[in-house]
């Protein structure tokens, strides 16, 4: 048997979300490597075997499932949305990149829709015109190059996507985000907080940059600030094609 490693996203919750070509490869997979949660997602069948994992192991993880390619399964490592946005494709290829024997595996890489995607478009055309897209942990990069992005982001006012906003280990970075944010000018910008975007615990909230609180996000919430031409049309908000 020859192996391989099919790197996929799940899309943000909602299997009808999940594209076909992931399904196939599920279908086609002896193995599934993911963080538990995600793995969870995966329907069991005869000769497919899970491989569940903890939250903070990703090179750990892509090491076992490059070991596994390597001894001729077919292997799926799955992400949560898309697996090349803040997730497991680039823990893969930092772990291949150690073992050239790797090198000539078979790999695939298979999209997914992402967070940012999925939360704007249940409010619209947030992300319509320029924007940029940044992860708030501070666990694989320094908090000031953090607040330096958001800052020049600001001042050049693109939209700005926000991963991980806050978890149980970072209570305070994201209130420091919000008084950044507002020191830079973006008070009266709308800003957007999609939870659990099409799970059954779905919440949309749309406010201005002044009226947000932090204990508004945690770890399943997308956050946008909308860019300053963003603005309300009936129930949706848009970013206008034109800028000028
Ligand atoms: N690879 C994933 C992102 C992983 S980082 C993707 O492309 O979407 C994890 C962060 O993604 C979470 O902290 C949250 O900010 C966001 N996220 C993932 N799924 C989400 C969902 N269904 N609704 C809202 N935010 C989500």
């Amino acid at each position: 048997m020859t192996g391989s490693l099919t790197i996929a996203g799940l899309g943000p919750g909602d299997p009808e979300m999940t594209t076909p070509e992931v399904f196939a490869a599920f279908a086609d997979a002896t193995d599934i490597v993911g963080y538990a949660p995600y793995v969870a997602r995966v329907v069991p069948r005869v000769g497919l075997t899970l491989h569940p994992s903890g939250n903070r192991v990703e090179v750990e993880r892509a090491r076992q499932a490059l070991w596994l390619a390597s001894e001729g399964r077919r292997v799926v490592v799955i992400s949560s949305g898309d697996p090349g946005v803040f997730a497991m494709a680039s823990a893969v290829f930092e772990a291949l990149e150690a073992v050239p024997q790797w090198h000539e595996l078979e790999i695939h890489v298979l999209p997914g829709i992402t967070a940012m995607l999925a939360a704007a478009a249940r409010i619209g055309a947030p992300l319509g015109h320029d924007f940029c897209a940044i992860n708030l942990s501070d666990n694989l990069k320094p908090w000031p190059l953090i607040e330096k992005r958001l800052r020049l982001a600001a001042e050049a006012d693109f939209a700005i996507a926000m991963y991980n906003p806050r978890s149980a280990n970072r209570p305070d970075g994201f209130a420091r985000v919000l008084e950044l944010l507002g020191e830079a000018g973006c008070g009266d910008r709308l800003m957007a907080f999609a939870r659990a975007v099409s799970t059954p615990d779905e919440q949309i909230r749309m406010i201005k940059l002044r009226e947000a609180r932090p204990d508004m996000a945690d770890m399943r919430t997308l956050v946008i600030l909308c860019n300053s031409a963003t603005r309300r049309v009936g129930r949706w908000i848009y970013a206008p094609r034109q800028v000028r």
